[in-house]
């Protein structure tokens, strides 16, 4: 969501003359968009602005300026803080604040203007959760990637007792269905093949639905969503990220069953494969409540794997609790997952609970947990040997010569192929797979291009 976020700022900016730039050194403005959901993201903050601040002061030394903002989650929950530890900073602002940041910079440039030559002066914090949603105030798209991202839903209201996202992004937001329809087509317009609708429970997603609906609906959910986007000309592939398994409604379920378009993957996080710690944890499932889910998504999409997220190490975890997460593990068989070391994050529940797990521990568990997520994910990857699959060319390869696609379950697979594939869906026949990509020959090519991984 800080991908989009970011994009959304850069278009934002785009009419004030502001480019990117590659080189930190000569920007005239530098915006950190910040993460705060584990401490490491935090920490990493206070970093980098170390290092901008040396920018800003060589960039003075010659006689020119360099505004510094901190904006996202950690601004969200560090407000003036942020000043204190870092005066020269002159922007704070939070997730839902960002599409003031025009008039923050002309504010800045007035108040420098009239301290002539003294500094910008102390800086602003805009940490407010406005009424009206920042989405309402936002430009369109002015460019799109291949791939792209489209916020539909933001915030939460489930109150995990180890997240922070509720107090960062504040209380769930579903943007109106025809406002996400015309983002859409615009993203495609743009050169967009692939969409993937993003919301910190964006299968909570119920927007007003458009004046038009048929059925006479009021609110439309992700599933009747889905179908409506599956009917643009030229998007090939949809996804979403990231679901809660509490909203995985049959609409859903059945979505993908019946959309094409919508790809055979899906993260759907879990955090933990015992009971005992999913209630401390307020999850509201249980681990059979989400085996059923994924046995009911089986059914509807035979061909759908799945992707995960697990906390090791919450406070109260025993051996048996720990246990538990590899038998559902075992049990899903993931293609792919992420798993994180507890991490206490400041005014949440569980940081002050009793029973923290020792930092030794968490990391022997979660070598365990990551090992054994490995060896899926690798036995996943050797399934696809042989198959033909659809790779979706979105970027260049980091070596030179190479272009890097995804396949439906969005596996890595980067091929010594000309530019001009970027953009296309292309057939290749998969030949071997590692643990985090694949490699194989092109076969809608005449070329018959082979490849490295
Ligand atoms: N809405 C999603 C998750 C969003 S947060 C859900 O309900 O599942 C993204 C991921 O960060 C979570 O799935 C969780 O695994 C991880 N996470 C959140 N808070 C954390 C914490 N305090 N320590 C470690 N990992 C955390
Ligand atoms: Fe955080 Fe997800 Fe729980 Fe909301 S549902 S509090 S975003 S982990």
């Amino acid at each position: 969501m800080n991908v989009y976020d970011s994009d959304r700022i850069k278009d934002l900016l785009k009419p004030l003359n502001y480019q990117l730039t590659d080189d930190p050194a000569q920007a005239d403005l530098s915006i950190l968009n910040t993460c705060h959901i584990r401490e490491k993201a935090e920490q990493k903050v206070y970093s980098d602005l170390g290092r901008l601040r040396q920018h800003q002061t060589n960039r003075r030394q010659q006689g020119d300026e360099m505004l510094i903002a901190v904006g996202g989650c950690v601004a969200q929950a560090e407000g003036e803080e942020i000043l204190r530890q870092a005066p020269y900073v002159s922007m704070v602002f939070g997730p839902q604040t960002y599409h003031r940041l025009p008039e923050m910079i002309a504010q800045m440039t007035r108040q420098k203007d009239a301290r002539k030559g003294r500094g910008a002066g102390r800086g602003i914090v805009d940490t407010d959760f406005p009424v009206e949603s920042k989405f309402d105030s936002l430009p369109t798209p002015q460019s799109s990637s291949v791939s792209a991202f489209l916020s539909i839903q933001e915030g939460c209201d489930k109150f995990c007792t180890f997240c922070v996202v509720p107090y960062t992004r504040g209380t769930e937001y579903s943007r109106p269905a025809g406002d996400i329809l015309q983002e859409a087509r615009r993203l495609v317009e743009l050169g967009a093949k692939e969409i993937t609708l993003l919301g910190q429970n964006v299968n909570a997603y119920h927007g007003q639905a458009p004046h038009l609906s048929s059925h006479g609906d009021q609110e439309w959910g992700l599933g009747r969503l889905l179908h409506e986007l599956a009917t643009i000309d030229g998007l090939h592939r949809l996804r979403y990220m990231t679901s809660h398994p509490r909203d995985m409604d049959q609409d859903l379920i059945d979505a993908h069953g019946q959309i094409p378009q919508l790809m055979p993957f899906l993260h759907l996080p879990v955090q933990s494969g015992s009971d005992a710690l999913l209630k401390t944890m307020n999850r509201k499932h249980t681990a059979k409540d989400y085996l059923d889910i994924i046995d009911r998504l089986r059914k509807a999409r035979p061909d759908i794997a799945f992707s995960s997220d697990f906390i090791i190490g919450f406070p109260g975890e025993t051996q048996q609790d720990h246990q538990a997460t590899l038998d559902l593990v075992r049990q899903v068989d993931f293609a792919q997952a992420y798993s994180f070391k507890y991490s206490v994050r400041p005014g949440t529940p569980a940081g002050s609970m009793d029973g923290q797990v020792a930092e030794t521990l968490k990391t022997e568990r979660l070598y365990e947990i990551q090992d054994l997520l490995k060896e899926q994910q690798w036995a996943f990857n050797k399934t696809k040997v042989g198959t033909v699959q659809s790779v979706l060319f979105d970027r260049i390869g980091k070596v030179p010569g190479q272009i890097l696609g995804k396949t439906p379950y969005m596996q890595s697979v980067p091929l010594e192929a000309p530019k001009r594939l970027l953009g296309c869906l292309t057939d290749v026949l998969i030949k071997e797979a590692y643990a985090n990509s694949m490699m194989g020959i092109i076969l809608d090519s005449l070329e018959s291009i082979s490849v490295a991984a």
